[in-house]
């Protein structure tokens, strides 16, 4: 389906940013690509489409180099996914999925189809197809992102970090849906992350990579029983960690990096609305310079609507935190003991850097004791 012969990317005359990249990816296959920024995971999927130019080496979709094809018609026959959600702001839900639609020169009646059928996939009811971008929370947006990218029904959909700009909650639930649509419809995926959980959970293979080469392309058991190195080693570890690792871990490194916020001067009636939009029921007050001040919770608004307008007159300001750079051995019971959904992780400086949750923590306690490889569902949804 993709196949990647000795690709090497150059951009000036330094190290190459991609060298002699070796992969076949099969028909209905789903691949993560992971590795530190800057490891060339981005360069990797815009040669695919042609955004960037290949320097050296082949990449054959279907069997037909793609330096044959004419570069628009390869784009638009690929999905393409990216953080930075892209819907068009002007342009209604529907327009918005259909975009490629119109592009092709769809008929009206064939594109009102399509939108209605896709936005079905995920649930969303049809009267969204007439609402605009900020009207959708960050992940009814980042659906229709994906949605965009399957409105052609191409064959083979690149996504670069696409779940990485959501908070824990809706990443979850939208990496579940996603892994569910692949498998019915059938797609070939290469998604990029930097985040090995959502590799490990997702992929059927992981390509592991270090300054533009692949360090390992192996399936996810294969990776976590026999990482191929040190670095691999690390890397798994350092979000995960596996057991024999809880010494050295941070609080920073098992953190969620993307809790629901508010800022200070924030009305009451937005925060509602914030809770709403994101399904949360509490959120973390910080100011303008991102230092964590508070916490509101719905039950502090529902007690205090009346006699209150603002966040700050309300919120509790004796936040119990954590510093991102303390050890996880000496933080992990206090946390759990605190009996808390999350608790907020701050940097030297005060400022908000993330959050832990308990059933993070679960997963960790679980894990250290009981190593990893079973599942820890029960726990975790008891926890959350
Ligand atoms: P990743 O997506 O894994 O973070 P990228 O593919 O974006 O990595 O970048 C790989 C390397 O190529 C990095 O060293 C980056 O600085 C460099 N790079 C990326 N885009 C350009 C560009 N347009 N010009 C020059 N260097 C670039
Ligand atoms: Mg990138």
């Amino acid at each position: 389906m993709l196949e990647f012969n000795h690709v090497t990317k150059r951009y000036g005359d330094g190290k190459p940013a991609v060298s002699h990249l070796n992969l076949k990816i099969e028909k209905g296959e789903f691949v993560c690509f992971i590795g530190p920024s800057g490891c060339g995971k981005t360069t990797t999927m815009k040669m695919v489409n042609r955004l960037i130019d290949i320097t050296d080496g082949s990449i054959l979709v279907d069997g037909k180099d793609i330096k044959e094809q004419n570069a628009v018609e390869l784009r638009r026959s690929i999905g393409y996914v990216i953080q930075q959600i892209g819907l068009m702001p002007h342009m209604t839900i529907k327009e918005n999925i259909v975009l490629v639609g119109t592009l092709l020169k769809w008929t009206k009646e064939q594109k009102d189809a399509r939108a209605r059928e896709l936005l079905k996939l995920v649930d969303m009811p049809e009267d969204y197809l007439d609402r605009y971008p900020h009207e959708l929370s960050g992940g009814q947006q980042q659906r229709i992102g994906v949605l965009r990218a399957l409105a052609a029904n191409p064959p083979l959909i690149l996504m670069d970090e696409p779940f990485g700009a959501l908070d824990p909650i809706t990443r979850d639930s939208l990496q579940e849906e996603f892994k569910k649509l692949q498998k019915e419809l059938d797609k070939t995926i290469v998604f990029v992350t930097h985040d090995m959980d959502e590799a490990l959970k997702l992929a059927d293979r992981v390509v592991i990579m270090r300054d533009g080469e692949v360090v390992q392309a192996d399936t996810p058991d294969e990776i976590v029983r026999n990482p191929a190195n040190e670095f691999v080693e690390e890397f798994l570890g350092k979000d995960r960690l596996i057991q024999g690792r809880p010494d050295v871990t941070t609080v920073g490194q098992i953190m969620a990096s993307y809790p629901v916020t508010v800022q200070t001067g924030t009305t009451l009636r937005s925060a509602i609305s914030t809770m709403r939009d994101r399904h949360v029921d509490s959120l973390l007050v910080v100011d303008a310079d991102n230092v964590l001040k508070g916490f509101i919770d719905i039950e502090a608004i529902n007690l205090n609507y009346k006699k209150a307008d603002y966040v700050d007159a309300i919120m509790a300001n004796n936040i119990f935190s954590v510093y991102q750079d303390s050890l996880l051995r000496d933080t992990v019971h206090k946390i759990l003991r605190r009996g808390a959904t999350y608790v907020p992780v701050v940097d030297e400086r005060d400022k908000l850097a993330g959050i832990v949750t308990r059933a993070t923590l679960a997963n960790l306690v679980y894990d250290t004791i009981w190593g990893d490889g079973m599942e820890l569902d029960g726990i975790a949804a008891a926890a959350e």
